[in-house]
This record gives C-alpha cells, structure tokens and sequence, in this order.
C-alpha cells in the first residue's frame, strides 16, 4: 500500500499534494542527513576544506528543517537552500574535479524555481522561476569551464572511490530530479483540481437564490433558451404572496424571510423533476413546466396554493401566522416567445390580485 501510494506520488497521480511546509522540511532533512553522510566521507579521505563546507552544509539545514517545520519564512528558508546547493556544487567541482560529478545537482534543482513559484507566490510577491533558472545555468557553465580549466588541488586518491562518489552524485541528483518533477506535477493536479471544485462551486452559487437555495432568473434563462422544451410546449406559474409587506411591517423582516423560506419548499415538493422553481423577484416565484398543459399547470398551482394556505408559519416569539398567494398561469401557446408568456401569466396574477387574492387565474 505505500509502495502504490509512493508510486502514485511520483507518478503525478496523486489525489492529495504534500503541502509547502511538510515537502521543505522534508528536504531539508535529507540534505541535511545527505551533508552528514558526505561529511563523515571527507573525513576520512582528509579533504578538509569539503569537510568544513559539509559541516556548514549541515548546520544550515538543521536550521532550516525547524524553521521549515515552524512553517514560518519557507521563500527564504527555500532561497537559503538554494544557494547553498549552488555554492556547495561550484566549490567542489573547483575543489574535487568536474569528474566528482557534483556539478549534477544544479541540473537538479532546476524543477524548483517552478515549485517555489507556485507555491510561495503572494499578491504582494511574484516568485519568478526563471530567475532560479539563471543562476543554475550560471552556476553550472561557470563550474563545468572553470573545472575544465582548474586542475583539481584534491582527490580521493583512487579510481575505484572517484567513480563510486561520481555514481553516487549522478543518482542522488537523477532521484531528486524525479521527486522535484512530481512534487511539482502534483501540486500542478491538485492546484487544477482545487480549481475545478471552486469554479462548479461558483457556477452553483451563481444559479441559486442563497436565501431559498431556489434557482435564480440566470439559470432559468439557459432551460427556457433550449429550443427542444420550446418546440414541445411548455407551462408557466407566476406567484406572488399576498400582503407579504405587512407580514414584514408586523412580524419582522426575519420572520418575512422564514416564510419566503417555507414557501420555497412548499413549490420545491410540488414539481416534477425537469421542473424549474425561480425565485423570479423579491415575494414572485416562478415555476417553469415543460410539455405540460394548461389544465395541468393550473392544478399544480391549486395544490400549490392549498400547501401555501396550510403552512403553520411562526415568529421567533412562537406567534402563529398564516398567509395566502396569488397565481397566475399561462402556457406557451399564448405567447410568441417566453417573456410574453410570463408577461401572460403576470397579467393573470394582477388580476387576482385585483379580484380578492388568494387565487389561481
Ligand atoms: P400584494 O398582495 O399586492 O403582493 O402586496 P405585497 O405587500 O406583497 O406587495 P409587494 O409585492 O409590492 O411587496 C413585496 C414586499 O416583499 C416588499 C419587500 O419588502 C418584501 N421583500 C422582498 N424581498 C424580500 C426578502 O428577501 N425578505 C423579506 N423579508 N422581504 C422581502
Ligand atoms: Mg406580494
Ligand atoms: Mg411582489
């Protein structure tokens, strides 16, 4: 299972991205055991100079892995790192030869001017890769030809050690190539992802009324726009409820909310599914029926007002109140295109709202 979930990492199919803060510490700590290694190593073969320069190496990245844990200043901590790598790679091609194979790990640090851009990029600060990318392509050319010009003042004294050090550089530098590319890709997937979720988000808030959690005039306007439901005829219930400003002057504008609310979910359960319920105005809601006939569209509304009638609607002081609506219906026959068949059904609603209320016309 960690095998897969390691493969799944490197491979950029991860479903979750390590965050900034875990990924520097984390590499701060293997640099760190990495300079230890390398230190105890020069020891041995006497290279001091390499010695003082992996003890500093070392220093510097237990100093950054517990500031990185912290997760405070992790650009600086990530540019602290970075120019070590680069002094360190140049000092030992200068000291150990362009054969120690060193100079390989500029190339491998050239993936992160891109990470560091993705992730530590404010408003107030662009991280600009390619700035990371200069100074390792300078870094690499100006240690590649001064090490083909300088010989080497140190070596590790044999072929066998000089080759093994070389393949250890050349791996270390090709693994941290690898996890560098799909760190980056996957904080790429899950950046696009995140994305993805927020814009469907967004579209959903923007075709609902966030009061009633109704569709809004936006999102009807793309149903009454396809022409296939225009071709096949559709209904429209216009409703309105009836003296709602006083419901607001008597009760409280937060009890006017609780019924816009109550009288929501009463047309909510009254629909089909290809339905539509539209909070069409501030106390007007409209219902969208495709392919369904006038007589149908009216008893919808009879149910609808019955339901409107019942409900048990209370202030926050548990004072009981009821209310009534006005309902206008109209189909798709009597109007050339969907707004004169609302303007029909607003005309109905008006009329009941002159003949007494409480009505469907
Ligand atoms: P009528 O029977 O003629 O429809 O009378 P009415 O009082 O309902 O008149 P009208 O439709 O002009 O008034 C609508 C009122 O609905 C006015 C406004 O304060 C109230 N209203 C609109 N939107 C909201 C809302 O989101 N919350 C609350 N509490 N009131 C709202
Ligand atoms: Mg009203
Ligand atoms: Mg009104």
């Amino acid at each position: 299972m960690r095998i897969r979930a390691f493969w799944e990492y490197i491979s950029a199919k991860a479903s979750y991205a390590l965050s900034a803060k875990q990924v520097m510490a984390l590499i701060m700590l293997v640099l760190g055991i990495f300079n230890t290694g390398l230190l105890v190593f020069h020891f041995a073969y006497a290279i001091y100079p390499m010695c003082a320069i992996n003890a500093a190496s070392v220093a510097l990245y237990l100093f950054c892995y517990v500031k990185a844990k912290k997760g405070k200043k992790l650009l600086r901590i990530f540019n602290l790192s970075y120019a070590e790598i680069m002094i360190h790679a140049v000092a030992s091609v200068l000291l150990l030869g362009v054969d120690s194979g060193f100079s390989l790990y500029i190339i491998a640090m050239l993936p992160l001017g891109y990470y560091a851009s993705y992730n530590f990029s404010s408003e107030k600060r662009q991280v600009n890769p390619m700035f990371y990318v200069i100074v390792s392509i300078a870094a690499f050319c100006f240690a590649r030809i001064s090490g083909n010009y300088i010989e080497p003042p140190y070596s590790y004294g044999n072929k066998i050690t000089d080759r093994t050090m070389y393949m250890v550089n050349f791996f270390v530098a090709v693994i941290a190539i690898v996890l560098f590319f799909s760190t980056l890709l996957n904080q790429i997937k899950f950046l696009e992802s995140q994305r993805l979720y927020q814009n469907k988000k967004l579209e959903e808030l923007s075709k609902t009324d966030s009061l009633t959690g109704l569709a809004n005039r936006r999102s009807l306007q793309e149903r009454y726009e396809d022409l296939s439901l225009i071709r096949e005829g559709y209904a429209v219930i216009m409703g309105d409820i009836d003296d709602f400003k006083k419901v607001n002057d008597t009760y409280g504008h937060d009890a006017g909310d609780q019924t816009l609310k109550a009288v929501a979910s009463v047309f909510k359960k009254a629909v089909r599914g290809e339905d539509i319920v539209c909070r069409w105005g501030g106390e007007e809601i409209l219902v969208f029926l495709p392919r369904c006939p006038l007589g149908n569209a009216k008893n919808r509304a009879e149910d609808i007002l019955k339901d409107i009638r019942g409900l048990d609607l209370r202030t926050k002081s548990g004072k009981r109140f009821h209310i009534t609506m006005t309902l206008g219906v109209a189909t798709s026959k009597e109007g050339a295109d969907f707004t004169e068949v609302v303007k029909k059904a607003d005309e109905r609603l008006y009329d009941g709202k002159h003949n007494g209320k409480d009505q469907v016309v």
